[in-house]
């Protein structure tokens, strides 16, 4: 179930991040999933860490004799290629439902059927905070197996994909929606599954649509097909809204520090100075979810620039931007997720690692420690997981502004993550 779609390794994603929609019923970290790993290190070791240690056909429990080592290939994120290779794991696996989902159509005009037993729900609330609350009876209810607050531009890019003409014809349609449109129509996503019987899937609806009356929300037709959970095909116009991929950062944390993480995200682009540099959210949230059935929640925030505005080769260049977004994405975007001591999950990726390491208690110090006892002649992917700090220092410093470096520093200090609270 990887977040990048079913199309990607299993492995490869459990050793990048291992995110996505369904992590809101199942453990939301990869590294938790895990049962054993067999791994050759950069100097040809192989060690065998988890159930393995008992041997080849001890696939099926969490834990092996001794401490759990698999911690030092994965975190919240992993090494991105930077600590040999991975050559067996064992993964759990949940139970989702018998019926087959069946593929349908061509390239990115395809998508699955999706079987009795599979429902999507799109509902509508007149407010965040009825939303929010719809989500948090979900979460305690224990119903539902993706519950995805999806930003309203998503919309219009799923109405709008397929073919080449889909980013003129997504402004389009977003330039004719208002602020005032958005603020009255927060878009709730839910899946729910009969994954013992289709008696469950009756019975879960029948909570989801209690919970939507008591909270305000409002049912909203739903094809019940999917292009982007089970199925990535819609996934290059998902992620590039306006032709460029706008991820500035993301991080998985409590409730409370997404929904600030959240709250400054969004004040914070409206009051920018260079707010035409990015797609007019028009005051929405930025995309969040619960995982863990909500003991957790992931959140992105994005700022997507027009791809003709950044390509020197366009008549409608603006020369400056590239810069401008740079610093948004490198200090603004990331100071937030460090000040409300977000855990971010592209540090090593997008992000700068070593920058912003001693906020988050010098854990570069370990990685360094690890590295060298393990890959002391720097034979794995040379630089990673560090290769966005080089790219920043190498090729633009002024990306890193002063007011980042300062709050590092507080930071840093403390007492908590700098939160006096
Ligand atoms: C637009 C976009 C959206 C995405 N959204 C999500 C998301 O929602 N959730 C999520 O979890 N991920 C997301 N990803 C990342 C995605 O998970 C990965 O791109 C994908 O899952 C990796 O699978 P792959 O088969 O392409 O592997 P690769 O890209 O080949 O590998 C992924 C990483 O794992 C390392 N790796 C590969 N094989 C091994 C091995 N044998 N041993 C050790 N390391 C190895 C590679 O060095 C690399 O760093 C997204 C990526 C993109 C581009």
């Amino acid at each position: 179930m990887p977040g990048g779609g079913g199309q990607v390794s299993v492995l490869a994603n459990t050793f990048i991040l291992g995110a996505g929609l369904f992590n809101y019923r199942i453990e939301f970290v990869s590294h938790r999933r895990l049962n054993g790993v067999e791994w050759v290190t950069p100097q040809g070791e192989v060690y065998r860490m988890g159930s393995l240690v008992q041997g080849d056909d001890n696939w099926y429990w969490r834990d092996g004799l001794g401490p759990d080592a698999t911690g030092l290939l994965h975190g919240l994120a992993s090494w991105a290629g930077g600590m040999g290779i991975v050559t067996k794991i064992s993964t759990r696996l949940y139970p989702l439902q018998p019926q087959k989902l069946e593929p349908e159509g061509i390239g990115s005009n395809s998508h699955l059927k999706l079987p009795a037993r599979v429902r999507w729900y799109n509902i509508t609330f007149p407010t965040e905070e009825s939303c929010r609350k719809a989500m948090y009876e979900i979460e305690r209810a224990r119903i539902g197996a993706i519950v995805n607050r999806v930003p309203a531009y998503w919309r219009d890019i799923a109405k709008s994909h397929g073919d080449l003409a889909v980013r003129n014809d997504f402004w389009q349609r977003w330039n004719q929606t208002t602020p005032e449109q958005v603020a009255q129509s927060r878009v709730l996503r839910v899946m729910v599954v009969g994954r013992a019987s289709q008696a469950q899937l009756e019975y879960e609806e029948r909570v989801l649509m209690d919970i939507v009356n008591e909270a305000g929300g409002t049912f909203r037709p739903a094809r019940q097909t999917d292009e982007a959970s089970f199925l990535a095909a819609n996934a290059a116009g998902m992620w590039k809204a306006t032709g460029f991929f706008g991820e500035c950062d993301g991080g998985i944390e409590n409730p409370k520090c997404a929904d600030k993480t959240r709250e400054i995200y969004i004040r914070k682009l409206q009051e920018y100075e260079h707010k035409s540099d990015f797609l007019d959210q028009k005051g929405d949230s930025p995309w969040y979810m619960p995982f863990g059935l909500g003991r957790v929640y992931y959140t992105e925030l994005h700022g997507w620039p027009d791809c003709a505005k950044v390509d020197p080769d366009d008549p409608q260049f603006q020369p400056g931007i590239v810069d401008r977004i740079l610093r948004w994405r490198t200090s603004e975007a990331e100071k937030i997720i460090m000040q409300t001591g977000m855990q971010g999950f592209f540090l090593g990726q997008v992000q700068p690692m070593r920058l912003t390491s001693p906020a988050n208690q010098h854990y570069h110090i370990w990685m360094d420690r690890l590295k060298k006892e393990f890959d002391p002649k720097e034979l794995a992917a040379p630089g990673q997981p560090f290769i966005p700090d080089r790219l920043i220092n190498e090729l633009y410093p002024e990306a890193v502004t002063d007011e980042m470096r300062e709050a590092i520093k507080k930071v840093e200090a403390g007492p908590w993550m700098g939160n006096p609270e």
